[in-house]
């Protein structure tokens, strides 16, 4: 199963200590609702980037983390590649807004923004589109799952990861966890 479009996860303004936890779980929820990697911008933990990639190492898929610092140069270079910036914030459009997701649908490739604390004003005009999951103030972990889950139509919720140490079978009751072994 191949999602469409692509998708990648920016990762703007993760203040160190404070954000750590968070900017684990956007870089998570990325990985598990379809994205194919997370950018973080500036200075960030090494156990943040490392906890993502052991859930790619046991959990499988082909998810990249990557750490730059200038997010405007990387922004604008994504834009030149053919890119569309797509920023949530909760003053944007309502990704409700009539058409909206039909619209995104129609892209190739997808650069998705999130912010911690507050983001630079100039990336509201630097974005292809400011979309609001809602239009009241939550979080980037909900903002992003929602937005991808709305891009994939749930698709996302059925794909399947490869290279995977590890692979939970679906079970009514306790867990059931397959280990990776060479007939599969
Ligand atoms: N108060 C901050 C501001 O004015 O930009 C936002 C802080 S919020 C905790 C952190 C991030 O969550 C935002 O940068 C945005 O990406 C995301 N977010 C929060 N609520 C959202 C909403 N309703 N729609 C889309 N994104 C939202």
């Amino acid at each position: 199963l191949k999602l469409y479009p692509e998708v990648v996860v920016l990762r703007l303004g993760h203040r160190v200590g404070r954000d750590k936890r968070i900017s684990t779980h956007v870089g998570l929820v990325a990985r598990a609702f379809g994205a194919r990697a997370i950018i973080y911008f500036g200075e960030i933990e090494r156990s943040v980037v490392e906890s993502i990639r052991n859930v790619v190492s046991n959990w499988g898929g082909r998810f990249e983390v990557y750490v730059e610092t200038n997010w405007r140069k990387k922004i604008l270079e994504l834009k030149n590649n053919g890119w569309r910036i797509v920023h949530l914030t909760m003053y944007g459009i309502n990704i409700a807004e009539r058409g909206l997701i039909e619209e995104l649908r129609g892209c190739e490739k997808l650069a998705v923004v999130v912010g911690a604390e507050k983001v630079p004003a100039e990336l509201y005009s630097i974005a292809d589109y400011n979309v609001a999951i809602g239009n009241q103030p939550h979080s980037e972990v909900a903002a992003l799952a929602v937005f991808l889950d709305r891009l994939y139509g749930g698709k996302e919720l059925c794909i399947s990861f490869p290279n995977y140490k590890l692979k939970i079978i679906p079970s009514a009751r306790g867990k059931m966890v397959v280990r990776h072994n060479d007939e599969e």
